[in-house]
């Protein structure tokens, strides 16, 4: 293993927390920097050219990513985070933010022992900073696996004992020891908010999301509840944000973040999916998709967009873009408590939807006609009738009753019956009879200015 260079302790980059905390710990495979997260951490600052200097009471804050019963999806959401990103939240790049040391078994830097010494620190109050716990997947019930290695573990302790006198730690019992010394307990993803498919009818390992293990009556450290960021996998910003929100206000800069009564950030999940969805004026004009691939509103094909809390329509995937329904894919619930047995069997029409999508398609079989009727007239220049000046059109359709009706409507009506400022009104040329002359009276130069039209009109007169 390479030597690293002495560095004075409290210099940028010496390596002071890896030995104070690993001191009497064997050498880690991997890890061949000898570094911890927080020692990165500040050098990437320091590195910077800016200090740790804080805008609030706390300098830093480290946060302990565990994983339960999951697929890691939460992990991957948020790694593609970008309003803000992981990024920005470990290196300090968020002014007024304190510096956050993420401790995560995918971006750790250090393994096995060194790795657990961190969380038996937090358990014993010996960190220098406050500490967020982040869990991802459902929790199972461990007294299933009673003599048997746990459903869902990270590390083995104690770590002064040989391995063969260790206990593996389920990640619960990390919760259980660590959350009530926990600034804030965030559970993300469906399976840690509200069980997800873990906890599916049949669910063999007695999974449960992070609020059923630990109770209605659990607070953090700071008194706040369980904080809850749904989603199969979830908005990866909507993480970020809370993150960075709850950590604003600790800091005095900010306003209180606001849940609702299941711990969501309320101001993530108030609205459907369907009121923000691509596919919205579809649904309103009662036209819906029939089989996949169609452009029109999924509910027929088994959207719940229109029951579900989600903002995944106005945040996208990553970075505003993707998204279930900009992919073609129905809602099929996977932000809801009820996910998926109350959604369940998905791509089928919801029942709720008989009424509703029948009621659309009522309505628009109204309103659609009247609409194309309208988006017709105003398609046109103020200028032209029944000429379009275009090498495009591919007829040049016969001015009706209808579109004269339509055009006195909107002449009379939009303006409330005021005047049109600027030039002579196209109303007054309807009301006082005027049609405009026939194309072959303009021969090849249909595209004169109005004034020369109107012109022309008084001298046929
Ligand atoms: Fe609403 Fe779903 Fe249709 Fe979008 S696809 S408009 S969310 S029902």
């Amino acid at each position: 293993m390479p030597e690293m260079p002495e560095r004075q302790v409290g210099e940028a980059g010496s390596p002071k927390h890896y030995r104070s905390r690993t001191d009497d710990l064997p050498d880690q495979v991997g890890n061949v920097g000898r570094r911890t997260m927080d020692e990165i951490a500040e050098d990437i600052v320091a590195s910077q050219g800016k200090s740790m200097i804080s805008l609030g009471p706390l300098e830093k804050v480290y946060v302990f990513w565990l994983a339960g019963m999951s697929c890691d999806g939460c992990t991957v959401a948020v790694t593609g985070a970008t309003e803000p990103s992981v990024e920005d939240l470990i290196t300090g790049s968020i002014p007024g933010l304190p510096l956050v040391i993420l401790h995560h078994y995918v971006l750790q830097l250090e393994a096995g022992d060194h790795y657990i010494r961190t969380l038996e620190l937090a358990e014993q109050g010996k960190l220098d900073g406050p500490y967020v716990i982040v869990y991802e997947g459902s929790i199972a019930d461990e007294t299933l696996t009673a003599g048997c290695d746990p459903f869902a573990a990270e590390g083995a302790l104690p770590l002064w004992a040989p391995s063969e006198q260790r206990r593996r730690i389920a990640t619960a019992e990390w919760v259980q020891r660590l959350a009530p010394g926990a600034a804030a307990m965030i559970a993300i993803g469906t399976c840690a908010t509200w069980g997800g498919i873990p906890a599916a009818y049949g669910n063999v390992t007695g999974a449960m999301s992070v609020m059923d293990f630990l109770g209605k009556e659990y607070r953090s450290a700071l008194g706040l509840p369980v904080v809850n960021i749904p989603g199969c996998s979830p908005v990866g910003d909507n993480f970020t944000d809370a993150v960075q929100s709850i950590l604003l206000f600790l800091q005095g800069l900010g306003p209180l973040p606001e849940f609702d009564e299941l711990g969501r950030p309320a101001w993530q999940f108030s609205d459907t999916v369907h009121r923000h969805c691509v596919r919205a004026g579809y649904y309103e004009e009662g036209t819906f998709a029939k089989e996949y691939g169609d452009k029109e509103c999924l509910v027929e094909v088994g959207c719940w967009g229109p029951v579900v809390n989600c903002n995944i329509t106005e945040k996208g995937a990553i970075s505003h873009m993707g998204g279930c329904m900009n992919a073609g894919g129905p809602c099929i619930g996977c932000t809801m408590p009820g996910f998926p047995d109350k959604f369940a069997p998905f791509y089928q029409s919801p029942p709720g939807s008989l009424i509703s999508s029948n009621a659309s398609r009522l309505m628009g079989s109204i309103i659609r006609p009247l609409r194309r009727i309208s988006q017709r007239e105003r398609n046109r220049e103020i200028r032209w009738h029944n000429i379009i000046p275009s090498g495009w059109a591919a007829e040049r359709g016969k001015e009706t009753l209808t579109h004269r009706i339509v055009e006195l409507f909107y002449n009379k009506m939009q303006f409330g019956g005021g005047n049109r400022p600027g030039r002579r009104l196209p109303e007054d040329e309807f009301s006082s009879g005027y049609r405009p002359l026939p194309e072959e009276a303009y021969g090849e130069n249909y595209q004169v200015l109005p004034e020369e039209r109107i012109k022309r009109r008084v001298k046929r007169e």
